[in-house]
């Protein structure tokens, strides 16, 4: 009877281990989902202060619609996985990155300057632009992100929800100023500027 208990027990926590997983991740990329970013916004908070300085970017793919009319909705979908995968490998383990909605990404660094963080927003948006895409005809097809890139150095504008319209903001002037482009804020400048 112990064993049998302590099987049904075992397999119990693994059950609740997949689940939880599942729940924290977005099932088209395999990345992980908004839910899961917030989850981890609360585990920061035990962190010392001084490793609490970020890099927060927003990234959005480029005329991603137009991909989806043109190749369909499928093509559009591995879009999707190649982009949060060199997301995810531009990182290289130094920060978080999630999928926001849709075509958007949202990524979070540890980061000590402003020089930092626009080096690392760079990074990722040339590792896009970088990457080579065949679409389903063989066409070679190039992708692009736009990137509203925030320098957050003081800890508790992590949690405040007017980094993310700062955030959206800078997302949208890299979008009206071209495209393939990276906007810079900071937090302290956005508290200036209001
Ligand atoms: P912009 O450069 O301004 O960002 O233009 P855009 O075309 O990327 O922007 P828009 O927001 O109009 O298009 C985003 C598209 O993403 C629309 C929506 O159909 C598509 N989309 C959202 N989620 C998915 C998905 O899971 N798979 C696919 N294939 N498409 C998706
Ligand atoms: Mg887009």
């Amino acid at each position: 009877f112990e064993l049998l208990h302590t099987a049904a027990r075992n397999q119990a926590d693994e059950q609740r281990k997949a689940i939880e997983q599942l729940s924290h991740t977005d099932l088209l990329t395999g990345i992980s989902n908004r839910w899961w970013y917030n989850e981890q916004l609360k585990n920061q908070n035990s962190q010392p202060e001084y490793r609490r300085r970020y890099a927060v970017f927003l990234i959005d793919i480029d005329q991603f619609k137009e991909i989806n009319d043109t190749y369909g909705h499928l093509y559009g979908d591995e879009v999707l996985v190649t982009v949060a995968g060199v997301i995810k490998q531009t990182l290289q383990g130094s920060g978080i990155v999630c999928r926001w909605g849709g075509d958007e990404f949202l990524s979070q660094s540890r980061a000590a300057s402003n020089e930092e963080t626009l080096a690392m927003a760079e990074r990722i948006r040339t590792s896009v632009s970088g990457t080579a895409f065949t679409a389903p005809d063989g066409t070679p097809l190039s992708v692009t992100v736009s990137i509203g890139a925030v320098y957050v150095p003081n800890p508790q504008d992590v949690y405040s929800t007017e980094l993310f319209s700062v955030a959206d903001q800078a997302l949208y002037a890299a979008k009206n100023s071209g495209r393939n482009r990276v906007e810079f804020r900071t937090t302290r400048c956005a508290a200036k500027e209001s």
